[in-house]
């Protein structure tokens, strides 16, 4: 079953935005830097979800482009998946547009694909699974 995992906001600075959410009673659980994508995130859980803040760390990366063509604003929604790998599949099969055919891996160690906003209602989705655990 799928469920929401996070909402994505493009923001110039982590550290100007984070106040509103503070304010609100959340707390900042953590923050990375993911080099592949030159994107500094911050995860602030909301109930069973997050809302994830993200901030470029240059102005050429896909963030970075994000700021420089809309602004500051929603940049995706993330959808919880037990199986990426069987979740991209179906969607390959249905037809869907997706950014990249590869299953990427994040700083955190989760997995996760983006469909491309013209298959899916005009907003950037993400499909994540936890990370693989060790054996
Ligand atoms: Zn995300």
């Amino acid at each position: 079953m799928s469920q929401l995992d996070h909402i994505g906001i493009a923001v110039r600075s982590i550290a100007r935005a984070r106040g509103l959410y503070e304010a609100l009673g959340l707390k900042l659980l953590r923050e990375e830097t993911i080099e592949h994508e030159q994107v500094r995130t911050a995860m602030i859980p909301a109930g069973d979800a997050r809302i994830e803040l993200l901030e470029p760390t240059q102005e050429d990366s896909p963030v970075g482009r994000f700021l420089a063509k809309h602004g500051e604003g929603l940049h995706h929604i993330a959808l919880h998946v037990d199986n990426i790998a069987a979740a991209m599949e179906t969607l390959k099969k249905s037809g869907a547009r997706l950014i990249s055919d590869n299953i990427q891996t994040g700083a955190s160690g989760h997995l996760y694909f983006f469909v491309h906003p013209s298959s899916a209602g005009g907003v950037l989705l993400e499909i994540c699974q936890d990370p693989i655990a060790d054996v």
